[in-house]
């Protein structure tokens, strides 16, 4: 009996401490926000910035697809991967001597089969190849 008569008077009191802990949920006491907002402050810092990504290396030349001769880029320039193979008829002044290779144009390194060139931008084109606006490379 003792133990059913606790419980029954508990029951109240319990309610009274519910009651109050919702009340000071909704309503905070005003002194509280002042002294939470500094303390916030030093979390509320903004967070770092990410790293930028590092700027785009410029594309390895040996990475660049190849200029097709049938782009038409290339056949405007009568572009041939093989010298040997120029339009001849087209082209007279073309010497099987000039290449790629050697031209002034040529941005490729000695002794590599293929190689950026500015007059077709993103592709290489051969070491042996040629085209129309081929110049002698400076001695
Ligand atoms: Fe080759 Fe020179 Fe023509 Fe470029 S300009 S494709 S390097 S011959």
């Amino acid at each position: 009996m003792t133990t059913r008569r606790r419980f029954i008077f508990m029951i109240p009191a319990s309610g009274a401490v519910l009651a109050t802990a919702c009340s000071d949920q909704a309503t905070p006491p005003p002194a509280a926000a002042p002294e939470a907002a500094p303390a916030a402050a030093p979390m509320a810092a903004p967070p770092a910035p990410e790293p930028a990504a590092p700027p785009a290396a410029p594309q390895a030349s040996g990475s660049a697809p190849m200029l097709d001769e049938a782009d038409p880029a290339a056949v405007a320039l009568g572009y041939v991967a093989d010298t040997t193979r120029a339009d001849k008829t087209k082209y007279p002044n073309h010497a099987d001597s000039q290449s790629c290779a050697n031209c002034g144009l040529y941005q490729g390194t000695a002794g590599a089969d293929a190689g950026p060139c500015p007059l077709f931008a993103g592709k290489q084109v051969a070491a042996q190849g040629w085209c129309a606006s081929y110049v002698k490379k400076p001695a």
